[in-house]
């Protein structure tokens, strides 16, 4: 099954053509809990690892403890977090000779966030014979939270731009503020950078930007991020095959005559009826009443499984380097 973002509702560089030379193609990977291969793409699927290959343990002595989750005192086995062959995503820096993209990391958490950490492998994939079978991770000595549901992906090329705090020019970032104040639409939310789980294009920051540069000085760029929500944005950014199936609840925000404001959920067919709304005694003025529809994000599920306190993993690769370092930042 494939997704598709709507056109967005505003063609932002018309209006700002500065954003023309600022796109960026990101690839939105829509997880889907699901049996893969290791001779698929996927995210939290069966690796393409080499029979002979010891399968990798994170040996870092900064693990730290959580409630529940002891700090280890064995090396215990990395876990798949995606496989990309270059067949399903050529925007990735493969190095010559590679066609296969492996990202894993350790789940547990690490210094100083309590993050998973990271490993990023390139290989090609004539050169696997025989393929291991992975070993079942160490749930004890896990955080279940870091642990992938094996799921297939779904591709989309999305357009971008950056956010405004990352915008190259604080003229263009002024210009966009008065804008935003005199219609409905956040540029950063819902009109530059997609939310959830892709490769490349922009970062959506949670907090300010992260631009670092690799030991010998290269400037690193975006290869995944990894999302514990897709929600983010949804006005402008939830694929309509998602959007034609999911239950839409109505937000009534409304005044009050004291002066307040007030706020409840309904269903889609209920009425907020004025006359008998309000809060501490005081009435709904039914002038004020604005409805919105919300989608019930409760009937999303949670397919990737993964859980980092409503954030994002970012991982940003070396394209120069030919050992394609990396650095990943967290946010939430
Ligand atoms: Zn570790
Ligand atoms: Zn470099």
């Amino acid at each position: 099954m494939g997704f598709t973002t709507p056109d967005k509702p505003v063609d932002v560089a018309a209006l700002f053509p500065e954003l023309a030379g600022l796109t960026r193609t990101a690839v939105r990977l829509y997880p889907r809990r699901g049996e893969t291969t290791a001779q698929e793409s996927s995210l939290g699927g069966p690796l393409l690892w080499p029979a002979n290959e010891p399968w990798p343990v994170c040996g870092d002595d900064d693990h730290m403890a959580d409630a529940g989750v002891p700090v280890p005192v064995v090396a215990a086995p990395l876990v798949s977090v995606a496989q990309f062959y270059s067949r399903d995503v050529p925007e990735l820096p493969f190095p010559e000779g590679t066609d296969v993209c492996q990202v894993l990391w350790c789940p547990r958490g690490h210094e100083p966030y309590y993050t998973p950490r990271f490993r990023v492998l390139w290989r090609d994939s004539a050169s696997v014979a025989e393929v291991a079978v992975a070993p079942e991770p160490d749930r004890e000595h896990s955080d279940v939270d870091f642990l992938p549901n094996p799921c297939r992906i779904a591709p989309e090329r999305v357009v971008e731009y950056p956010q405004l705090r990352e915008l190259p020019s604080d003229g263009l970032r002024e210009r966009i503020v008065a804008w935003e104040r005199e219609q409905k639409w956040d540029y950063s939310e819902h009109l530059s950078a997609a939310p959830g789980t892709k490769v490349g294009g922009w970062m959506e920051w949670i907090q300010d930007p992260f631009r670092p540069d690799c030991a010998r000085g290269h400037r690193m760029t975006p290869l995944l991020t990894v999302s514990d929500s897709e929600i983010s944005g949804w006005e402008t950014w939830m694929p309509m095959e998602v959007v034609s199936r999911i239950a839409f609840h109505k937000e009534v925000r409304f005044g009050l005559a004291n002066g307040g404001t007030g706020r409840t959920w309904l269903g889609p067919d209920q009425e907020l009826d004025p006359a008998v709304a309000g809060i501490s005694g005081s009435r709904v003025v039914p002038e004020s009443v604005v409805e919105v529809p919300v989608p019930d994000f409760s009937a999303l599920p949670d397919e990737l499984g993964v859980e980092f306190g409503g954030g994002n993993l970012y991982v940003f690769v070396c394209p120069t380097c030919p050992e394609r370092p990396i650095e990943v930042e967290y946010q939430r």
